[in-house]
């Protein structure tokens, strides 16, 4: 019950000890079909270069920005925690200049003030998280969209914790380059990226003028392994996580996707209920927070690290601790895919009745 990675259902590890074959293997190309379908469907998206970065998904932001910024590009980076800013680093050692839109941490991102920062400059994109697991934020993204349409700019999003928990339209809210996580919602084991670009992004990465900065994360070599005919060799894709990433793909789609978020938000209000009948007070107003990853204020007098310590030992279970600012302030409790289960929520309620 921390921030990620999330259970797994016993079908994602039996899928996982499948026999090995080659990694272009006429049986693991269906294997990429049969992902790359169901990544677009999770996704809403009819996005044709929509396939799975074989790493975790800070490769995935990686992808988006060094792929579609150049030396000298400059690019709108929205800030309200851990993931803000690390796009952010990503930028500047791309040789593009950040403009920064910045909010408190654990507040969401005004579209005036990104409105402000488009006008300031000439953007080549603007990036925004729309899960902040950092502080538990749901960053609403339409009207931003619009706004960086209408600047000329792509528009990326960070969808690592929101991605098969809370609904997630790719092609009707306009995004142009998105990157998840395989570790959070979808269940699946950490260390995969699903990713997606749209027309525009890939019209961007075309044109560049410069090679990409990275040779492993460069769309145009990547994009021959995954898409089109060729099928060639790029590197040696990490087979066993791909048969549990299908695995995983499969589960959410047999729930469906409205099912899913609609458990994932019951369970979150299950232990909104029970924390706060507990004293508890969450950090984030109540009409943007995430329902996978709930962040709580610890209240006066309780040890941070003494209470997960117990709650480890002796319950088996583990919350995340706050990050940054929020460090020994708040506890982040996630309730994310096969893990947004109200078992879960009741075990923990009990357990910090009885540890508190
Ligand atoms: N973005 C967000 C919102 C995240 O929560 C995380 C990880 O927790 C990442 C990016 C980075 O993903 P990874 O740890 O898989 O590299």
């Amino acid at each position: 019950m921390g921030p990620g990675p999330s259970d797994v259902h016993p079908r994602v590890l039996r899928a996982m000890a499948t026999p090995l074959v080659g990694h272009l293997d006429p049986e693991f190309l269906v294997v990429m079909d049969d992902i790359k379908l169901m990544v677009q469907e999770t996704l809403q998206t009819k996005n044709d270069l929509t396939f799975v970065v074989s790493a975790p998904g800070s490769a995935g932001m990686e992808t988006c920005l060094v792929n579609l910024l150049e030396p000298g590009d400059e690019a709108v980076i929205c800030i309200n925690g851990v993931f803000g800013n690390r796009m952010a680093d990503i930028v500047e050692r791309c040789g593009a200049k950040v403009i920064k839109v910045e909010a408190d941490w654990g507040k969401t991102i005004d579209p005036e003030a990104v409105k402000k920062a488009l006008a300031s400059c000439n953007p080549k994109l603007l990036a925004i998280v729309h899960a902040e697991t950092s502080t538990g934020v749901l960053q609403p993204l339409e009207e931003i969209s619009k706004l960086t349409k209408n600047a000329g700019a792509l528009f990326v999003v960070d969808a690592v914790t929101s991605y098969c928990g809370t609904h997630l339209k790719v092609d009707e809210w306009g995004i142009d380059a998105l990157y998840s996580g395989s570790q959070k919602c979808l269940s699946a084991p950490p260390g995969l990226s699903p990713v997606t670009f749209s027309q525009a992004a890939i019209d961007v990465l075309d044109n560049r003028k410069t090679k990409v900065q990275s040779w492993f994360l460069d769309l145009t070599l990547v994009k021959n392994y995954w898409a089109g005919a060729k099928r060639a060799y790029h590197h040696t894709a990490p087979i066993s996580a791909m048969y549990a990433m299908r695995e995983a793909l499969r589960i959410v789609l047999e729930e469906g996707l409205e099912n899913r978020f609609a458990r994932h938000q019951k369970n979150h209000e299950l232990l909104r209920d029970g924390l706060e009948s507990l004293g508890f007070e969450f950090l984030v107003e109540k009409q943007y927070r995430l329902p996978m990853l709930n962040a709580v204020r610890i209240p006066e007098g309780v040890n941070d690290v003494e209470v997960r310590k117990r709650l480890l030992e002796e319950y088996n279970i583990e919350i995340g601790g706050g990050l940054g600012p929020f460090a020994g302030k708040i506890w982040r409790i996630g309730l994310m895919g096969e893990s947004s289960d109200a078992n879960h929520v009741n075990m923990l309620l009990a357990a910090l009745k009885d540890v508190m």
